[in-house]
C-alpha cells in the first residue's frame, strides 16, 4: 500500500490550492480528484464565465480556471489519482483512504470534496422518470440542450442560484418561471431586481411543482398554490432545481463531526476537524461564503495547518 504524509480528497479550488501549497512544502501530496462523483475541478466546471475571481479583470471560463489550478498542482509534484474515495478509516494513524481501485495510508488528510446541488422528490422527477430528460439541477450545464429551446422553463428556488439560472435560461426558453415557495426572494437585492425586471422571467410566488409529466421528455408541470392549494397545469420543456447544496461527506461514514446541515465542523478560524491530523477546506465545511476564492483560501489554510501539524508530530 502506498504511504503518504498527506492525502487530499477533492479537486475544486480548495483541493488544488491545498495541493499547490503542500507540494511546494515538500509534503509530496497525493490528490484524489474523483471520477464518477463528478468532473475534476468541482462546481466551477459547470459554470461559464467567472467574473469575481481576482486576477481576471475580463473574466475567465470556469473549466479554464480549474484546468490552470490542476496544472499548477501537478507542476509542483502533486500525484493526481482520477478515482473516487469510497471510504476512509480515521480510527487510528496512519489513516487509510480507500479509492475505487487504490488504497493509500496517510499521516494527514485534507477533505475538500465540496457540495452537490440538492434535488426534490417530486412525482416525475425520479432517476427512472424525467431526471436528465428535462429535469436537472444545473441550468448552466444543461440549459443549452435542444429540448429546452423555445419552451417554457421552470426554475425552483428563490435564492441567487435560482435567479442566476433563470436569467441564463432566458437565452434558450420561450419564457422562464421562477417557482418559489414564499412571497419574497432570498436572493440578494441586485439579483432579485434582475429577475423582477427581466421581460422573459415571471415569478410564481407561494408556489410549488407537485408533478412533472411528459413522454420521452418533460411536457407539463402541475403547479400548486401553497396559500389556497389551487392546482394548475402548464406546458413545460424543463424543470431546474436551484434549492441549494448538500456537502459531500457520505464517504466519511460518520467519522467526522458535522453540523446539522451536514457541513464538516472545523475549529473557528482554522481547518482542523475533530480528528487530529484531518483537515477540511472549501464548500464541504463552509455553509456561509461558498465562493471559489474563499474555497481556495481555505485550501491554503488547510495545507499550512497540515504542514504545521505534521511538523509538530515530527513526521516532517
Ligand atoms: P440558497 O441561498 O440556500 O437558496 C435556496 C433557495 O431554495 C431558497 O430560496 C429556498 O427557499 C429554496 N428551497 C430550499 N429548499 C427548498 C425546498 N425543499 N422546496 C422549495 N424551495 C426550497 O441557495 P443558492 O441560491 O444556491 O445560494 C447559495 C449561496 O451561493 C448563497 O450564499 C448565494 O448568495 C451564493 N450565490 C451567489 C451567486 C452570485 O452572486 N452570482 C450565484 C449563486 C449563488 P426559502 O427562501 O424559502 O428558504
Amino acid at each position: 500500500m502506498e504511504k503518504r504524509k498527506l492525502v487530499i480528497i477533492g479537486s475544486g479550488p480548495a483541493g488544488f490550492t491545498a495541493a499547490i501549497y503542500a507540494a511546494r512544502a515538500n509534503l509530496n501530496p497525493l490528490l484524489f480528484e474523483g471520477f464518477m462523483s463528478g468532473p475534476s475541478g468541482g462546481q466551477l466546471m459547470t459554470t461559464t464565465e467567472v467574473e469575481n475571481y481576482p486576477g481576471f479583470p475580463d473574466g475567465i471560463l470556469g473549466p479554464e480556471l480549474m484546468d490552470a489550478f490542476r496544472k499548477q498542482a501537478a507542476k509542483f509534484g502533486t500525484k493526481i489519482l482520477t478515482e473516487d474515495v469510497v471510504s476512509v478509516d480515521f480510527s487510528k494513524r496512519p489513516f487509510i483512504i480507500k479509492g475505487s481501485t487504490t488504497q493509500v495510508s496517510a499521516e494527514s488528510v485534507i477533505i475538500a470534496t465540496g457540495a452537490t446541488a440538492k434535488r426534490l422528490e417530486i412525482e416525475g422527477a425520479g432517476d427512472d422518470q424525467f431526471w436528465q430528460k428535462g429535469v436537472t439541477a444545473c441550468a448552466v450545464c444543461d440549459g443549452a440542450a435542444p429540448i429546452f429551446r423555445n419552451k417554457p422553463l421552470f426554475v425552483i428556488g428563490g435564492g441567487d442560484s435560482a435567479v442566476e439560472e433563470a436569467v441564463f435560461l432566458t437565452k434558450y426558453g420561450s419564457r422562464v418561471y421562477i417557482v418559489h415557495r414564499r412571497d419574497e426572494l432570498r436572493a440578494s437585492k441586485i439579483m432579485a431586481a434582475r429577475a423582477l425586471k427581466h421581460p422573459k422571467i415571471e415569478i410564481l410566488w407561494n408556489s410549488a411543482i407537485d408533478k412533472i409529466e411528459g413522454d420521452q421528455v418533460v411536457r407539463k408541470v402541475r403547479l400548486k398554490n401553497l396559500i389556497n392549494q389551487g392546482i394548475e397545469e402548464r406546458e413545460a420543456g424543463g424543470v431546474f432545481f436551484a434549492i441549494g447544496h448538500q456537502p459531500n461527506t457520505d464517504f466519511l461514514g460518520g467519522q467526522l463531526e458535522l453540523n446539522p446541515a451536514g457541513y464538516i465542523v472545523v475549529k473557528p478560524g482554522a481547518t482542523h476537524t475533530n480528528v487530529e491530523g484531518v483537515f477540511a477546506a472549501g464548500d464541504v465545511q463552509d455553509p456561509t461564503y461558498r465562493q471559489a476564492v474563499s474555497a481556495a483560501g481555505s485550501g491554503c489554510m488547510a495545507a499550512l495547518d497540515a504542514e504545521r501539524w505534521l511538523s509538530h508530530e515530527e513526521i516532517v
